[in-house]
Order: structure tokens, then C-alpha cells, then sequence
């Protein structure tokens, strides 16, 4: 596999902020995309190793900034690539106080959005956290930035606890495939089976329901019916159900 095709992704560029017993923090990141609509949900990926996470996490809130095209390159430097730990990135700027209690930066933003944290999913290097928007507003119809236009400009790249962190010497590079037996899905399974419908009446067997009338319970799969399986409907035997 070529690690360059990561690079074909599409992305935008954020400052996201939070506060927590009045420690401010704020970072720069690219991975920031809308879960659902209804309600508005916003989801962000987060190094584990990052102060901003441990922020995030138990404020519960951020906000995402959506950074203009001709962003204030000081702010790229200090919340890019400055830990709040050793800056106040916060010094200089400007930003409102959300009602989720997260700071918002207003400064080079063209919009942003005030989330409260409503779930967060253990990714291994990373949590994805989930906010739901409370508040959001429009500032400026400048054009937003995009990863692709920073990466070309500036000919700068992903910090290392970046979700979309590549090795600079992998970039070109052939990277052997991952096996997929490797991978372990951790999802419900829709489709665990496959529905056998009846050719003399049409009745339909779906594995996810069984047959409660006839003793067979959820989650059977129609191989494993029992050889005298029979229509609940015509009584006809397993062999005239046809895999749908
Ligand atoms: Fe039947």
C-alpha cells in the first residue's frame, strides 16, 4: 500500500479550544467532520498523549474555529506546534467565552462552532470525541482554509500525534498490505445469515427474528434449522426455501 493516498484526502483547518478550571488550551488539527444533523454533532480525533485531550475530556466541551485561507501564521505556530503547558497561546488573541465554557478563537476564523462532549471512543493512539453543537455563527465570508492549500504553501506537515501523521520516509514508500484476518471488526453484524424465503407461499425465514412459533429462536441461521424445519405457513419442508 502507498501511504501518498492518505494525502488525496480531503480536509479543512481548525483551532479547536477548551478550558478547564481556567487552564485554556487550543490546537491546531485537520481532522474535525459532521457526524449527523439532527441533532448537529461535530467529531474530532485526539492524541491520548495531548493536554489538550485530558482538557477536553474533563470539561467536556469544545469549540472548533475554522481557520481562513490567510491565516495569522503566529497562530499556526503557537497552537500548531506549541504545547499550552510551556505558552499561553491565548495571550494576544481574540476569543469569545462559550456557553459550554469552552474559549472560542475568533481571530483568522471565518466561523466556528461550541460543542459539549457527549460521547468519546478509545481508538488505541486516539480518542474520537463526539460533541454536540449548542451554538455556532458565521464571522467572515473569507475562504476557508484547506489542509491541501497549508501542506502546498508552507510545505509543512502533520505533527507527530497528529491522527494523519506519515513518516516522511514512508510517504513514497511500498508498505507491505495488512492481512485482512488481522482485523477484528467490533460492530454488530446486520446481515449474520442470509433470509431463505418460502417457493410455495412466500413466507420469508429471517435469521435476525428465527421462528418463535415454531421453537426456533433469534439469531438461527437457516443452515442450522433442524433437518424437519417446516414452513410456519404451508408446511412445506426445508428444501423448498430458496436463499433470497
Ligand atoms: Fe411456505
Amino acid at each position: 500500500m502507498k501511504l501518498k493516498a492518505f494525502h488525496k484526502l480531503s480536509y479543512g483547518l481548525y483551532l479547536i479550544a477548551s478550558e478547564y478550571r481556567d487552564k485554556k488550551t487550543g490546537y491546531i488539527a485537520n481532522t474535525v467532520f459532521q457526524v449527523t444533523s439532527d441533532p448537529p454533532q461535530l467529531a474530532i480525533s485526539c492524541h491520548k498523549n495531548n493536554f489538550s485531550t485530558r482538557i477536553i475530556l474533563d470539561s467536556g466541551a469544545f469549540s472548533v474555529s475554522v481557520l481562513k485561507k490567510e491565516v495569522n501564521m503566529k497562530i499556526v505556530g503557537d497552537f500548531g506546534f506549541m504545547s499550552s503547558t510551556d505558552i499561553n497561546k491565548f495571550s494576544g488573541i481574540n476569543y469569545l467565552k462559550g456557553q459550554s465554557g469552552a474559549p472560542i478563537v475568533i481571530d483568522s476564523s471565518v466561523a466556528w462552532f461550541d460543542c459539549k462532549v457527549v460521547k468519546s471512543i478509545d481508538m488505541g493512539t486516539h480518542f474520537l470525541i463526539i460533541g454536540q453543537v449548542i451554538d455556532s455563527d458565521e464571522i467572515s465570508d473569507d475562504e476557508p482554509l484547506t489542509y491541501q492549500y497549508y501542506r502546498e504553501k508552507y510545505k509543512m506537515y502533520s505533527p507527530k500525534n497528529s491522527p494523519t501523521y506519515i513518516e516522511k520516509s514512508k510517504l513514497e514508500a511500498e508498505i507491505p498490505m495488512i492481512p485482512v484476518q488481522d482485523i477484528e471488526p467490533e460492530h454488530e453484524h446486520f446481515f449474520d445469515g442470509e433470509s431463505y424465503v418460502c417457493a410455495i407461499c412466500g413466507f420469508t425465514y429471517n435469521p435476525e427474528e428465527g421462528d418463535p412459533s415454531m421453537g426456533i429462536s433469534p439469531g438461527t441461521r437457516f443452515e442450522d434449522l433442524p433437518a424437519d424445519y417446516r414452513c410456519p405457513i404451508c408446511n412445506a419442508s426445508k428444501e423448498y426455501f430458496k436463499k433470497v
